[in-house]
């Protein structure tokens, strides 16, 4: 599958729709879900075009995965998830029900989780 610029995220990243930054470098960009699922809702997001975390560990170079994934801690941190715990989900494909086809992490806090979340 090709990667569509016409995404939501590849939007935010050109700048044509808006978001509300978290945090932003030369590998990642993270902002806040504008359908917040728990106090905290951060979704971080590689600058490079990747579909999904398969096609982002496949392809990336070492940088871009070492900075991607510095990111993702460091953001976990800015938001005061560390502390209390947090959790990550990246929905890939059709069975996750991945909506927007740009590799992203969601960073979810701020309450306590059930055992699983399915
Ligand atoms: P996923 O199902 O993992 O692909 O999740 C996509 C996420 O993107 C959902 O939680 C949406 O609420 C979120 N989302 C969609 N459009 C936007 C937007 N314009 N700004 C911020 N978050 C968005």
């Amino acid at each position: 599958m090709a990667y569509d610029d016409t995404n939501v995220f590849a939007k935010i990243l050109r700048g044509e729709i808006p978001a509300k930054p978290v945090y932003e470098d030369d590998f990642a960009f993270a902002f806040n879900d504008i359908r917040p699922q728990a106090p905290i809702h951060v979704l971080v997001i590689p600058r490079g075009k990747y579909i999904s975390v398969a096609d982002f560990g496949a392809k990336a170079s070492p940088e871009e995965l070492a900075g991607f994934w510095r990111a993702v801690s460091h953001v976990a941190e800015l938001v005061g998830a560390l502390g209390e715990g947090f959790r990550l989900i990246s929905n890939s494909g059709p069975n996750s029900l991945q909506e927007v086809p740009h590799f992203h992490v969601h960073i979810l806090g701020g309450k306590r989780f059930g055992a699983l979340l399915v």
